[in-house]
């Protein structure tokens, strides 16, 4: 093989310097004067055989060569599909690293042996491809060396060399897919995979930006950490010191309490955290959370920090260009985000503060998703509706609640259709609900009470209650539901009601009924605070809480302050009704943030841990480092922590993280692509003073 590349010319150099050209060929230029892919400079291959069938494939593949000096007339990338043009003219596309795509020419008529190499170069190989800038003279097909219909800059092919095999088998159409055990092949044939990981680095930057112009610190903390029952449940990490093992950090909320103590008055750490945990919500055993504290601070200051990071990115966003449809999907590419960003744009979102109790009032979710329209009302007084009321529960002072919907272009019959095959498929925790089934009425003036007869005479006073005044159509619909009246603070996380309400909703988006803003638009991304969360909640079955006698659990964790003095008088007397000074940020009604003001006064944490969750003295004990720096001055704080991976997925038009993740692990917990968690053998675990035992013998 005898290189053909020589050294370009000035004139070519500055040809080069074309507007599409620079950023590739800027990079990846040959060393124009003594081309090193000759086979001559190989060195002598020895006597072993594999050595030589090695150095060979070495030396036809490495272009270390390419990537050292300053551009001419040399790019490299992966090549596409070749489409030929009869036998003399064929071209590729050649997408370099910067992602700009060039078109290759390839003209037998200018050189037989380059076109013939050009036309063995399997698709989608690595190449490196010396070109003319314009088309080589003489050639008679130089005018017709364009691909029709296509807008990318041309280049002209001299010669090509292949920088690696390609399997044959692999095929690529534009809607391919591959496994997770490729991976690789994923990320580089799905477009949006790209995008969606591209923006992911870009958002990190923005957010990161903007907190180190707030005078945030940077600090890593250890992910080695020590087993203690902060919450979730952890991964152990046994050592070489025999019944010893590190705890992989759940979050670095102690560390940056601690930092706290330290005086480190604003924190941040772009965390790894590791929780093993349900898999099946869209969780992964290890994720990415932005975490930061703040000393001397208290809510009000997190809560308009978190909003002015997330307005900075959110205003290069704006106007909706940067977003584009990718195989379907809606993405923000970041080639497109103006770097000077509209600042107007700020305006354009807005972060509502709901607090959880009015949150499970008006929407039944403690995760409000306020694209949906129109919130839940209560019938206050049920008396003059009794007999609808007995018709939906059993319950004998029941709080019945109710929402509307308008439906788009349907009429009652095709409405009622729709409703039959909706709650034929909800869910049994929905439709089998004790408290008695959900009701839907639909609005139908054919029919007399316009289809609320069920309601009585008293339809009318229903209807402007639980529309808010606002006159209902044809087809709309009003859904009922019935529960015990609490008598204290509720405690779950959602309503049934609240819950077939949002399912309701995406149901009749999906069937094109209602309307869902299309990201990139105006009102396609709501945020939403939610504040003074109840302080603790019943332990659930599976959940490891903090491990207490009490039978209750931090809903937050358990460095959670109370909310004021008479949560704290609760703490004594009734702690399931306190409220504590924790809040979460909610966008799209998913959870994509939490965090609260800290106990930073060790009476109270101790009193938390100790008297109310009825820890037991090991277990406080294994936090003897926090109190110790609690006690040494530590002074008032808040933090925060925001989950970066659903953030990302958010705002890149996935309902999963796995998408935003460049290698995630299954619902199983698994990487199949390496094939993780791979079995242990004796051998590896002796080390430990660990060994696998039979599963009947297991204690
Ligand atoms: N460490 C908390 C979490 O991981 C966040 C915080 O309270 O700052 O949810």
């Amino acid at each position: 093989m005898v290189p053909r590349i020589g050294r370009c010319s000035a004139a070519w150099r500055g040809r080069a310097c074309g507007r599409v050209m620079v950023p590739a060929l800027s990079r990846q230029c040959l060393p124009a004067a003594r081309p090193r892919w000759a086979s001559s400079e190989a060195p002598e291959p020895s006597q072993h055989p594999r050595m030589a069938e090695l150095l060979d494939v070495w030396n036809r593949y490495r272009g270390a060569d390419l990537f050292s000096e300053t551009p001419s007339d040399v790019c490299v990338g992966f090549i596409g599909k070749r489409r030929n043009v009869g036998k003399q003219l064929s071209f590729a596309d050649l997408t370099t690293p910067s992602g700009e795509v060039i078109q290759i020419c390839s003209n037998a008529e200018s050189d037989v042996a380059a076109h013939e190499k050009f036309r063995q170069v399997p698709a989608f190989a690595p190449v490196g491809v010396h070109v003319h800038l314009e088309p080589p003279t003489p050639t008679k097909h130089a005018q017709d060396a364009q691909d029709p219909g296509s807008s990318k800059q041309t280049v002209y092919l001299r010669d090509i060399r292949l920088l690696n095999s390609v399997p044959r088998e692999l095929i690529v159409t534009p809607d391919v897919q591959f496994p997770q055990t490729k991976r690789h092949l994923q990320i580089r044939f799905h477009p949006e995979l790209q995008a969606r990981l591209r923006f992911r680095s870009w958002l990190k930057g923005v957010l990161s930006q903007g907190l180190l112009e707030k005078g945030f610190t940077d600090i890593e903390t250890p992910t080695l950490f020590k087993s203690t029952s902060e919450g979730a449940r952890e991964f152990l990490v046994p050592t070489r010191q025999r019944g010893t093992a590190y705890a992989l950090s759940q979050s670095p909320q102690q560390y940056k309490q601690v930092l706290m103590a330290s005086g480190i008055a604003r924190y941040m750490q772009w965390a790894r955290c590791y929780r093993d945990e349900d898999l099946r919500a869209d969780r992964q055993p290890e994720f990415s959370q932005l975490d930061m504290e703040w000393a001397f601070a208290g809510a009000a200051k997190v809560k308009q920090d978190v909003n002015d990071i997330i307005l900075k990115a959110m205003s290069a966003l704006l106007p909706s260009q940067t977003y584009k449809d990718v195989r379907g999907e809606r993405i923000p590419i970041v080639a497109d985000i103006p770097s000077d960003s509209a600042t107007d744009a700020e305006d354009a979102h807005e972060f509502t503060t709901i607090t959880f109790a009015n949150s499970i009032a008006a929407y039944g979710i403690d995760k409000p998703d306020l694209r949906i329209p129109n919130r839940i009302h209560a019938m206050g007084d049920i008396e003059p509706i009794r007999n609808f009321v007995g018709m939906i529960t059993h319950l004998p002072d029941p709080l019945v609640e109710a929402f509307t919907f308008p439906l788009k272009d349907c009429s009652p019959a095709e409405a009622r259709k729709f409703v039959i095959k909706f709650m034929d498929s909800l869910p049994s925790s929905l439709s089998e609900n004790p408290d008695g089934k959900p009701q839907v009425l639909i609005h139908d003036s054919s029919q007399p009470l316009s289809g609320f007869s069920s309601l009585g005479f008293e339809y009318r006073n229903i209807l402007d209650l639980v529309s808010g005044g606002k006159e209902m159509t044809d087809g709309d619909v009003v859904v009922f539901q019935a529960r015990e009246k609490p008598t204290g603070q509720y405690c779950l996380g959602s309503t049934k009601l609240g819950e077939l309400r949002n399912a309701l909703w995406k149901t009749l988006v999906e069937e094109g009924y209602m309307e869902k803003p299309r990201l990139g638009e105006l009102g396609s991304l709501q945020f939403v605070w939610v504040t003074e969360f109840p302080m603790f909640k019943p332990v659930e079955e599976g959940e490891p809480g903090q491990g207490g006698a009490a039978g209750i659990s931090a809903c937050h964790h358990p460095f959670t302050a109370p909310l004021s003095n008479k949560d704290v008088e609760l703490l004594f007397t009734d702690p399931l009704q306190a409220k504590s000074a924790a809040y979460d940020l909610v966008l799209n009604g998913i959870e994509i943030g939490g965090g609260s003001e800290r106990n930073h006064i060790a009476e109270m944490q101790e009193f938390i841990m100790r008297d109310v969750l009825k820890m037991t003295e090991q277990r406080i004990q294994d936090f003897s480092h926090l109190f110790e720096a609690l006690r040494s001055g530590c002074p008032p704080h808040a933090g925060f922590a925001l989950g970066f991976d659903r953030l990302v997925a958010l705002m890149t038009d996935t309902p999963t993280v796995r998408d935003v993740m460049a290698f995630p692990k299954t619902m199983k917990g698994e990487d199949p692509f390496v094939q993780s968690p791979s079995k242990l053998s004796n051998e590896q675990l002796a080390p430990y003073g660990l060994q696998l035992r039979s599963k009947g013998k297991l204690a």
